[in-house]
């Protein structure tokens, strides 16, 4: 497959992202994840598929408009319940049975108000390369460069590999967003490309990692260890999640895995637990159960800092 037809699945790209590594980056973000983290703040990415989404605030109601119920040809769309808009206006808006729905699209055509709207879009590497070429000047005047983020990323290997390459071969700097739980042999070929993997590790326990999250952590450790060994360059992330992860002791663990590959430990950034993905679940049309409680505190937060810089580790919260 040559540029042209080798496509990933993509559901958003950001330019000017700060929060995705070194500098101002430009972010790929592909569907697909094997992991269910309860917290998820991009629950649209989870998915392998292209699914159709929906948000209420950009609906102008079914009275003004409608068009989404006469083309759906499975009859998924009907009136709602009159109800308020965000402004206490009187509104109704349509409900889509997705137990029907073939995620054909043509209600998100039909939707002139983007209130409707698929996510998910085979993207070929060219169009994503140019996107990339116009934004790189922002990567030179930061330090920042190209992160591939998911979903898990890894999931979509040829694309992205490809995609580092190109970015590698132009001299951008690159950073892979990965949960790791990702075949050893997909990591091995994109470590050539790779300046920084974004490293997720979100409990050293596996039973209680499978139990919450559905996969075991062990691949996930393991392939930490390889990258080190490797020459790779690792910035670790911790999403702090209440009840989960959060205590003194599943740190002091942390801490003591990373010790031995602490060379290759660029950063350890820690990332509390908020609300703010929440919203995101209602879109999704699908009944998901949302983890909501409540972030951990500043105080802790900073306790968990000092804790890891005690044991001689570069460590941010945020
Ligand atoms: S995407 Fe689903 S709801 Fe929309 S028209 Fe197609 S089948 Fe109907
Ligand atoms: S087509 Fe879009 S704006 Fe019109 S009623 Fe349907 S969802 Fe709302």
């Amino acid at each position: 497959m040559d540029n042209k037809t080798l496509t990933g699945k993509i559901y958003d790209i950001q330019g000017f992202s700060v929060q995705d590594g070194p500098g101002i980056r430009t972010t790929v973000f592909l569907k697909g994840c094997p992991l269910r983290c309860p917290w998820c703040h991009s629950p649209e990415s989870q998915r392998f598929e292209t699914e159709l989404n929906w948000m209420d605030i950009r609906c102008i109601g079914v009275d003004e408009c409608g068009k989404c119920l006469d083309v759906c040809p499975h009859g998924c769309i009907t009136r709602g319940p009159a109800t308020q808009n965000a402004a206490g206006e009187a509104i109704t808006y349509p409900v889509v049975d997705k137990t029907k729905c073939d995620e054909c699209g043509l209600c998100a055509k039909a939707c002139k108000a983007t209130a409707l709207y698929m996510c998910g879009k085979d993207t070929t590497i060219d169009e994503v390369m140019r996107r990339i070429k116009h934004d790189r000047p922002f990567f030179e005047n930061s330090g920042g460069g190209v992160t591939v983020s998911g979903g898990e990323c890894l999931s979509q290997p040829e694309f992205t590999i490809e995609l580092l390459r190109q970015c590698h071969e132009l001299g951008i700097h690159t950073a892979v967003d990965t949960t790791g739980f990702v075949q050893w042999n997909v990591i091995e070929k994109a470590l050539p490309y790779t300046s920084l993997f974004l490293y997720d590790l979100k409990c050293m326990d596996s039973a209680l990692h499978k139990q919450v999250i559905g996969v075991p952590n062990e691949l996930i450790l393991e392939n930490a260890r390889k990258i080190a060994e490797a020459g790779g360059k690792l910035w670790i992330r911790i999403p702090t999640m209440p009840m989960f992860n959060e205590s003194e002791e599943a740190y002091r663990v942390v801490g003591e895995f990373l010790t031995p590959i602490k060379d290759a430990v660029v950063m350890v950034q820690l990332l509390p637990y908020h609300k703010m993905g929440v919203s995101k679940y209602a879109r999704l049309l699908r009944k998901q159960q949302v983890f909501v409680a409540e972030p951990p505190s500043e105080e802790l937060m900073n306790a968990r800092k000092t804790q890891l810089e005690a044991m001689g580790f570069p460590v941010r919260v945020h």
